[in-house]
Order: structure tokens, then C-alpha cells, then sequence
């Protein structure tokens, strides 16, 4: 873990910098029209609204307002049981006997609505977690029909996924996902375990309940069978009470370390198959003979898309020093460039911070890199009154030691960090607990090959930066988690594989 340098606080190492846009954008707002969010949500278990045993509902706020959008049933032990058992019975009754074209008909029939109903699906994946409309409506959505496109095209081919295997269903998943890209991690999880034939109890976040739920009115409407997918919401406990179930076949979690640790805890000595997709600290490397603009742009994607709420973010910089100067002015144009406020502004490139708790964790690390005396940068942009939002900030003068470039802080905070070769930048990027993703910007091929064969990191993108595809699998090492998500990979975390 990181070691904690202690420091006394610089005393001016805050500069805001001064930038006049040429040319400010007019508002253009999303018409909240589209959403139609009702004021309370039950359970969705057996193909039907049911109301929870526990009689307990929570809020879901705007975190861009802090207006109160819904609220939706808080599930207990007893409600998870119900939604375990229904997910059984629909296994052992429907799903899986059922001829896998026929299981496919329902995955490709509930990525077709998920099409036609995208731009509700976007305007309240914006409402509920503040991320700019721009990127649910061209990212979020889209990306989660076509992870349902995907695996409905594997589900009567497995046969050709594992020739020479017969792979065999898992039986009933439990699902826990988390605010970041909730619809899109809901297909993530989703879409797999029904076309290898498997049932799901899914639990979204408590922060952004809304799109899943908007997906239990889909499925209801895509005639899947009633029981293969049961949708339940609640926090932390529900999602234990879902783990510890014994009629749980797979556990499947995206989420924080520190949770991914417990749950491993709880399901040591059973026979419960899991992936775990935890947290990050990408390492962003730039080489001088990147193309240098490309590479800026690059960095602007990999931290500040989706406020920095991303496991995969390039929140680490490492710029070869002979270009550091360079980098890290046109870095600070950039900030200054980024349109921070509204999620439902067209124009807006940083959204509202997904709750209040988030943000206080982005200002005690802001707080922690000034006193570690690293040197903050942040946007002039005036934040609006409003809601939970925070500048888009850069730390540079970082050390290797500190905990701004050590530990997870799910924010649009980067720190920048100098190195001189390829060796020190290899040993540099892979000194952290995690390794879920990385980035190398050069312009050589063979540097490409040599950092991303070295490198400790589920997945390295060269010369660009969150690139997703269905096709391709996600996931980590060490304390990001194991097993992987999307693609062929996706599919063998679903499924025993028997001989013939
Ligand atoms: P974050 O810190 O990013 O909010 P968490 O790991 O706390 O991430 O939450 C991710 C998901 O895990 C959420 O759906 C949350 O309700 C759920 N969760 C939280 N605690 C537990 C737990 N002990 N067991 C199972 N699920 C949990």
C-alpha cells in the first residue's frame, strides 16, 4: 500500500487559472419529457411489481439537484429468499430446458427495446446519476443494447465458444452493480448469464436504481419468461443477503476492493462461482514521440469522462519529462476548456458528482495531494449552486509515494508524474495494488508491444483511451478482481464446461 509522506501544506500551491472562452455555448437542455419516472418502485420479482416484506422504501435524489426523483422498496433478507426462489423456479421450469434460438429470440428482442426506448433510458440515467447527457444518450445506452445484441448472437453457438466442451449453465446469478454506468453494467451482467441459460437476481446501486428498473418494465415487455430475471433494490445489506443465499450458484460484483474482499470472505468454502470487477489506478503514459495533442485529448477522455467516475480512469499521468512542460500546458488549457454544470446540457462535458458521500471523498484527496505538497490545478469554471459538483483538477510535482497517486479516488482529479525511461515508467506504473487497465501513447509500434507485454494490467489501450466493445473482455489483477466481462470470456464466467 501507498507509503504516506508527510508533508507540511505549501502554502500557494492552489492556482486557478484564467482563460476567457472566445466563445461561450447558448444552454441547450434535454427535455426531461422523455423520463417517465414513477414516485415509487417495488420489487420486481416472478415478472411482477411486488411490494417488499420489509415495507421500507429509500429516496433516489438528483444529484444534480438534490431534488428527490422516486423512491423504490429497500429489500431484506426475506425479499432476496423471494427473489432467489423465483429465480429457481424459473430455471428449473422454463429457462433451462428451453432451446437456446429460443432463449436468444428474448436477448435480441430486449436489446431491440432498449433501442427503441434509449432516449428515456438516457434522460434518466442523467437524472438519476448526474453523468452529462451526452454520454448516456451516445455511450451508456447504445453500449448496453449492443451487449445485448452480442450475447444474443452466442446463445444457440456455444457449441462453436467452447468446441469440443459442453458447457453447462450455473444455475441462479446474483448481480451487484454500481453507480457508475448502471444500465450499461446491468447489461454487462445481464446479457451473459441468459444466453449461457443461466436465472438473475440483480441488485442496482441505491444511488441509481432507475434505468434497472426501467429494464424490469423491458423485460416484462420482451415476455421472458416470468422469474429469469428478478430486479430488487436496496444498499449494502441486501447485497449480502444476496451473497450469503445458499441457492446462489455465481456471484457476479462490480464494485469498491474493500466490498470485493468481504464478499470473497463470504462465499470461502461454498461451492458459489464469482467474478469480481473492483477498483483501479490506471497509469496513463506518454512517450515524446507521441503525437502530443492526440495524447492531451486522450488524457481529457480517460479522467474526466463521467466526472472521473470510472474503475478503469486514467487517473495516474506519466509523461516522459523531455515533453512534460509541453503536456501539462496544454493539459491546463484543456481543463479550462471543459464545460462543468447541468448533466442534461447538451453541451456539458462534466456532470454532477454522483452523490454527496463522493463528494466528500474528491475534497478530503484533493485536500490530502495539497498537503502532500504536490501542486493543484483547477478550472476557473463557476460551479453552479446547486448539487453535487466539483472542478475538473490536475495535480502536478506528484511523488510516486503519494496516496493521490496510490489510492482510488473516483474523481476527475489527475496526478502527473515525470519519468525518463522505459524501464523506470514500467516500474513506476505497475507499483500500485491494482491493474485494471492502462494507456500508451508513442508513436512506435514496437514501444507499444514492449510496455503493454510488461505492463500489469487487464487491458492496455495504445494511442487511445476507454475504448469499449461487447467483443472484448474486461477485468483486472491483483486488488482490481478476477474473471472478465464482455466477449468469449464473458461467457465462460456462466458456465461449467463438461466434457462430451
Ligand atoms: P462504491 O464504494 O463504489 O459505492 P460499493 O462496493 O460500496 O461501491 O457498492 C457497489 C455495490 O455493492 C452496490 O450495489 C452496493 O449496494 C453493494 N454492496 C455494498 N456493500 C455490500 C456488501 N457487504 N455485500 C454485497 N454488496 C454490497
Amino acid at each position: 500500500m501507498a507509503v504516506q509522506k508527510k508533508t507540511s501544506p505549501r502554502k500557494s500551491n492552489t492556482v486557478r487559472l484564467k482563460f476567457d472562452t472566445a466563445w461561450p455555448y447558448s444552454p441547450a437542455p434535454e427535455s426531461k419529457s422523455a423520463a417517465q419516472i414513477k414516485p415509487q418502485y417495488d420489487l420486481f420479482i416472478n415478472g411482477e411489481w411486488q411490494k417488499p416484506l420489509t415495507k421500507k422504501y429509500f429516496k433516489t435524489i438528483n444529484p444534480a439537484s438534490e431534488q428527490v426523483l422516486s423512491e423504490v422498496a429497500d429489500a431484506g433478507e426475506a425479499d432476496v429468499n423471494k427473489a432467489v426462489n423465483a429465480a429457481r423456479a424459473a430455471y428449473d421450469k422454463h429457462w433451462k430446458n428451453m432451446p437456446a434460438k429460443e432463449r436468444g429470440k428474448y436477448i435480441f428482442r430486449i436489446a431491440r427495446i432498449i433501442q427503441e426506448r434509449a432516449r428515456e433510458l438516457a434522460v434518466i440515467e442523467t437524472l438519476d446519476g448526474g453523468k452529462p447527457i451526452k454520454e448516456s444518450r451516445d455511450f451508456d445506452i447504445p453500449a448496453a443494447a449492443n451487449h445485448f445484441f452480442y450475447y444474443a448472437g452466442w446463445a444457440d453457438k456455444l457449441e462453436y465458444a467452447f468446441p469440443n466442451r459442453r458447457p453447462e449453465a450455473l444455475g441462479v446469478a446474483a448481480q451487484i452493480i454500481p453507480w457508475n454506468f448502471p444500465l450499461l453494467m446491468t447489461a454487462w451482467k445481464i446479457a451473459p448469464a441468459l444466453a449461457t441459460g443461466n436465472t438473475v437476481v440483480l441488485k442496482p446501486a441505491e444511488t441509481t436504481p432507475l434505468t434497472a428498473l426501467t429494464l424490469a418494465d423491458i423485460i416484462r415487455e420482451s415476455d421472458l419468461p416470468p422469474g429469469v430475471v428478478n430486479i430488487i433494490t436496496g444498499a449494502g445489506n441486501t447485497g449480502a443477503a444476496m451473497v450469503n443465499h445458499p441457492d446462489v450458484n455465481k456471484i457476479a460484483f462490480t464494485g469498491s476492493t474493500e466490498v470485493g474482499k468481504i464478499i470473497q470472505r463470504s462465499i470461502a468454502g461454498t461451492d458459489k462461482k464469482s467474478t469480481l470487477e473492483l477498483g483501479g489506478k490506471a497509469a496513463n503514459i506518454i512517450f515524446d514521440d507521441a503525437p502530443i495533442d492526440q495524447a492531451v485529448e486522450g488524457v481529457i477522455n480517460a479522467i474526466y469522462f463521467n466526472q472521473g467516475h470510472v474503475c478503469c480512469a486514467g487517473s495516474r499521468l506519466y509523461v516522459q519529462e523531455s515533453v512534460a512542460k509541453e503536456v501539462i500546458r496544454k493539459l491546463k488549457d484543456r481543463l479550462e476548456s471543459l464545460i462543468v454544470g447541468d448533466p442534461m446540457d447538451k453541451n456539458t462535458d462534466i456532470g454532477a458528482i454522483n452523490s454527496r458521500s463522493q463528494l466528500d471523498i474528491i475534497h478530503k484527496y484533493i485536500k490530502i495531494g495539497k498537503m502532500e505538497g504536490a501542486d493543484m490545478y483547477e478550472s476557473s469554471c463557476k460551479l453552479p449552486g446547486k448539487g453535487y459538483f466539483v472542478r475538473p483538477t490536475m495535480f502536478t510535482n506528484v511523488a510516486q509515494s503519494n496516496r493521490i497517486a496510490q489510492e482510488e479516488i473516483f474523481g476527475p482529479v489527475l496526478s502527473v508524474l515525470t519519468f525518463r525511461t522505459d524501464d523506470e515508467v514500467i516500474e513506476k506504473a505497475n507499483n500500485t495494488p491494482y491493474g485494471l487497465s492502462a494507456g500508451v501513447w508513442t508513436d512506435k509500434g514496437s514501444k507499444i508491444f514492449n510496455m503493454t507485454r510488461r505492463m500489469k494490467a487487464g487491458v492496455v489501450w495504445a494511442n487511445t483511451f476507454n475504448k469499449f466493445d461487447p467483443a472484448s473482455p474486461f477485468g483486472g489483477y491483483k486488488e482490481s478482481g478476477f474473471g472478465r466481462e464482455g466477449g468469449l470470456h464473458g461467457l465462460s464466467a456462466y458456465v461449467n464446461l463438461r466434457n462430451l
